[in-house]
């Protein structure tokens, strides 16, 4: 009988389905086990939190199941402790708790050593002592079946004296490496006795120098799967190929346990890339500022841009899981970030870019508060006040000095409607007499129009936000845009850095927005009205110097671009 219950997953895709006929079948003793096995060697991108989604989401939806973190750390030289914590925390970010402690691979070290010694011992493994190139010679190509190293029939007892002094360090890096003994002739290159230990000098973070041979990730992964009682080890198409080893290992050292390698396919999204090793190359050559910058993939750069966990979740479970290779829009994406804000965001005044209004008619020194709500749509969220005095600032495109007939803003003799204050006319545009800038409008008010009200209901089309000068702080605004122009940066092999957009980020030194936000602190996510969502940054912002990240915008503007 098994405790787990079928009905409590939500969501169905082929996997989900395997696991459910599993259950029934009782073919894991009552058990589901899955686990998330990052490499840590870059920070975790949106493609992994569709695999954190699925691994981890199993384990939430299932009844009784379970799902592992475990760093996958058999290549000490690329590995450092700096992205350990940094998955940790996004794993976290994203919402989900692994189960019991952190795994590791390299606390199997021993046992997968234990493990090498069982294989030489049943002539499944042998020391071969070709070189590298050698060794790729000796392979065959995909048309074109390998040969057998001359080393390949080596004793078991040779085996056993070379691979012991292997791990005491007596050779070299590259003198010899412990392989499968499997088909030179198989058609699946992966099984053509590939290499399960090789020598490597290098000092581990987790193990020092205890070690100078190290496991590949092959062998490795199979082996730490079984040890933790995984039993689905859920896992991208490119190792399709690769199971059959997955296998082999298992059924050549009849582990105790065998789990079940299910393929799914990888994210990818357009106007960006997912690759770890590239994703630290726009890191290492200054393309970004670093992996958490806003414009990255990576989820340390999506939380600071103000992403939220929920639209990243939302995202992940609208993409599915199949087997099917495809390119997802990132406009999907910024589609289940902007449902997610437009619910829970609330709204305030921000003027990216200021234009000076004095309201001549307006009493010197009287400040009045008027009536905002914090979301149209949720009188739940509340209100504030915000107030309003002589001058103000709107938006600089707000105002046109020629205006086109259907510009229903502010323009000489113009009306337009101030967001819950006054109706405002343009009387006077003030300009620098030496370069023609506008330097200020000069305007009058109708006091009987306050809040809104329409005193003799003639027809003001326009509605536009404002900040009091008086009151209103400043702020550095930064505005994203897609860190790539194409659509696939590496289409038919290209160098991805020829797509880099040189407008991916937009400098605005000093925006107005209200007083409201002297506080708000890093992360702190709100809708300026009409002009988008933006977040706190995490890293910059400080109290006498606010920095926001402009999240999303608040309508798609490529799609109609791309139109
Ligand atoms: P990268 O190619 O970016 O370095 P990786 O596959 O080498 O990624 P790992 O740290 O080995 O990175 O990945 C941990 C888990 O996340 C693996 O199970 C892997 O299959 C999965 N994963 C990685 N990239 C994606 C992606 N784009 N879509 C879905 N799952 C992914
Ligand atoms: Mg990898």
């Amino acid at each position: 009988m098994t405790h787990l219950d079928t009905e409590m997953s939500q969501g169905s895709d082929f996997i989900r389905t395997i696991i459910k006929d599993d259950i029934l079948s009782d073919k894991h003793k009552g058990k589901v086990a899955t686990r998330f096995p990052p490499e840590p060697n870059g920070y975790l991108h949106i493609g992994h939190a569709k695999s954190i989604c699925l691994n981890f989401g199993i384990a939430e939806e299932f009844n009784g199941a379970t799902c592992n973190l475990r760093f996958d750390d058999t290549n000490p030289e690329k590995e450092e402790v700096e992205y350990i914590e940094a998955i940790k925390d996004d794993v976290t970010w994203l919402g989900f708790h692994w189960h019991g402690d952190i795994h590791y691979a390299s606390d199997y070290f021993e046992d997968l050593y234990a493990y090498a010694v069982q294989l030489i011992k049943a002539g499944k493994a042998y020391v071969c002592s070709l070189s590298a190139d050698e060794i790729r010679e000796y392979r065959g190509t995909l048309t074109e079946p390998g040969k057998d190293s001359p080393y390949r029939n080596r004793s078991v007892e040779e085996n056993l004296d070379l691979f012991e002094r292997m791990r005491k360090g007596e050779f070299d890096e590259g003198s010899h490496i412990l392989r499968a003994k499997i088909d030179m002739a198989s058609p699946n290159i992966n099984l053509r006795d590939p290499a399960i230990y090789r020598i490597r000098k290098a000092e581990h973070h987790r193990t020092g120098d205890a070690w100078c041979i190290y496991p590949m990730y092959d062998y490795t992964h199979c082996i730490s799967d079984a040890m933790e009682g995984i039993t689905h080890s859920l896992c991208t198409l490119e190792f399709e190929d690769h199971r059959p080893l997955y296998n082999w290992v298992l059924e050549t050292l009849k582990t105790p346990c065998h789990p079940q390698q299910i393929e799914f396919s990888r994210l990818n999204l357009s106007y960006t890339l997912m690759s770890k090793r590239k994703l630290l190359q726009l890191v290492s050559e200054g393309h970004a500022t670093g992996w958490d910058d806003p414009r990255m993939p990576t989820i340390s750069g999506l939380r600071r841009r103000g992403y939220t966990p929920r639209s990243i979740r939302k995202f992940c479970e609208r993409i599915g899981i199949s087997k099917k290779e495809s390119r997802i829009d990132v406009g999907v994406l910024e589609a289940c970030l902007r449902d997610d804000l437009n619910e829970n965001a609330p709204r305030v005044m921000g003027v990216l870019e200021p234009l000076k209004v004095v309201i001549e008619n307006y009493p010197e020194n009287q400040v009045e508060e008027m009536d905002m709500m914090n979301h149209p749509q949720k009188p739940e969220m509340g209100t504030r006040k915000l107030p309003f005095s002589k001058v103000i600032y709107i938006e600089r495109s707000d105002f046109m000095e020629d205006p086109p007939k259907k510009f229903f803003r502010l323009g000489p003799g113009r009306e337009v409607r101030l967001r819950s204050a006054y109706y405002i006319t343009c009387t006077q545009v003030v300009k620098d007499p030496a370069t023609g800038d506008i330097l200020e409008l000069i305007c009058t008010y109708d006091p009987e129009s306050r809040g809104g009200a329409t005193p003799d209901n003639r027809k003001v089309k326009g509605t536009i936000h404002w900040v009091s000068a008086l009151h209103a702080i400043p702020a550095e605004i930064r505005l994203y845009d897609r860190l790539f122009m194409e659509d696939n940066p590496e289409k038919g092999g290209a160098d991805f850095r020829a797509s880099l957009n040189p407008d991916s980020l937009t400098l605005i030194p000093k925006a107005m927005i209200e007083h409201t936000l002297a506080q708000a602190g890093p992360g702190y996510i709100v809708q300026f009205e009409r002009q988008g969502y933006f977040c706190v940054d995490a890293r910059d912002s400080k109290p006498d110097h606010l920095v926001f990240n402009r999240t999303v915008t608040l309508k798609d503007t490529w799609a109609k671009i791309n139109q």
